[in-house]
């Protein structure tokens, strides 16, 4: 590494720290999240040597809604330990399916495990979308769905959103009614991935007692854990209730493990018993142990929520003073109304070096902002200004 990289490194981080001390949120956090990025930016290489630097790394990564910090130390630990099963097939896996199962109070036979819920998600339409059966749900709204749909040829039934940007429950319950026969199922996001607005548990159980009981409802709970709005719940009893719920739920995100792929989904036995021949299987043995560890780091989960909240709260902050609508949200990312064609505004962040959503039509003027560390988002900060000048800025 050249002494200009290995400076830039050490400011970074210091720059960090610094960041973090302004937030008011005490040495404990401001020392693991320096630590977290030092690991996330530079971990030891074979034998010791620093890893190849790639153009990548140079980026603020505010595209698709990671957790920056990473996995913990515990996580890591766990991973490290499941190495020594990297030339085995059949080997202990770390407990992954009753850790899950623990967490959520149910049994083994409600889990189907996927190599990220992306997994999940794909094979729920594999499963129900046969026969050229068709998807509900809500545009715009987490697009592997629809997209997958469209792979396999089936359809979707797509529903607009409400004016202040929340999904439109009545809306849905009249599509699933008027194509009853042809509905294979009910797709909710929830927070919702772009807008990161919730349904709230009394709107989900009216969609579920609105539409005719034999529809299944994929409810996919990426960003659960960001959630603060007290009228939100999960909607896995439902799963155990015996209801054709399967809820999708990612070590993706909270528990920063996007890149090793682990995810599942909670169903009744039934479901999962039609599900599991279209999964694959194959999840790898390091993630396994990380995952049974991630769900036990109650307190790591804690630290990345508060950090993830309270960089969201300060970035919004900024964008409403300077004139810039942004809709409430309870996830791990927002979007703010730039008020002219998001796409070109996309590039102009990437030639800054920040990376951010793309679009999401029909809302073809918000630009989609994932939460990263705190110098992430002061560099999306700096580059808004510069992209928005103060002239168009000061006209509101
Ligand atoms: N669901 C939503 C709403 C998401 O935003 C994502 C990823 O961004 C996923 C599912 C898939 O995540 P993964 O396959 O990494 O678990």
């Amino acid at each position: 590494m050249g002494v200009r990289q290995e400076l830039s490194r050490r400011g970074f981080v210091g720059g960090v720290a610094a960041a973090l001390g302004s937030l008011g949120l005490g040495s404990g956090a401001t020392a693991w999240a320096e630590r977290a990025l030092r690991n996330g930016l530079a971990p030891a290489g074979p034998g010791g040597r620093e890893p190849r630097q790639d153009p990548y790394d140079s980026f603020a990564k505010l595209a698709f809604n990671e957790n920056p910090y990473g996995p913990s130390d515990a996580v890591l630990e766990a991973m490290t330990h499941g190495f020594r099963y990297a030339n085995r097939y059949a080997y202990p896996d770390g407990g992954i399916e009753d850790a899950i199962a623990e967490h959520h109070g149910v049994g083994r036979a409600h889990i189907l495990m996927g190599a990220g819920s992306g997994e999940i998600l794909e094979v729920v339409g594999l499963t129900f979308l046969q026969g050229g059966r068709k998807v509900v749900g809500t545009e715009p709204s987490y697009t592997q769905v629809y997209r997958h749909a469209t792979s396999i040829r089936a359809d979707a039934i797509l529903v607009p959103l409400l004016e202040d940007y929340r999904q439109d429950i009545p809306a849905l319950i009249r599509a699933v009614r008027a194509n009853h026969r042809d509905v294979g199922f009910v797709y909710l996001c929830n927070p919702n991935n772009p807008t990161g607005r919730v349904v709230t548990a009394q709107e989900v159980r009216a969609l579920l007692d609105g539409i005719p009981a034999d529809v299944p409802v994929l409810i996919d709970e990426a960003y659960h854990h960001y959630v603060e709005d007290p009228a939100y719940a999960t909607s896995v009893p439902y799963a155990l209730e015996g209801r054709p719920v399967i809820v999708a739920r990612t070590f993706s995100k909270i528990h920063g493990l996007a890149g090793m792929r682990l995810g599942y989904g909670i169903a009744p036995p039934e479901l999962v018993r039609r599900m599991r021949p279209y999964a694959t299987g194959t999840i790898n043995a390091s993630v396994k142990w990380g995952g049974a560890a991630a769900l036990r780091d109650v307190e790591a989960q804690e630290r990345v929520r508060r950090l993830t909240l309270e960089l969201r709260r300060q970035t919004t902050s900024g964008l409403e003073a300077l004139g810039y609508r942004v809709i409430p949200s309870e996830a791990s990312f927002f979007m703010v109304d730039v008020r002219r064609p998001v796409q070109p505004v996309i590039e102009e962040f990437r030639k800054r070096g920040v990376l951010v959503g793309r679009p999401f039509p029909p809302l073809l003027q918000h630009l989609r902002v994932s939460i990263g560390t705190a110098d992430e988002m002061r560099r999306f900060m700096d580059a808004f200004r510069e992209i928005f000048n103060p002239v168009e800025t000061a006209s509101g």
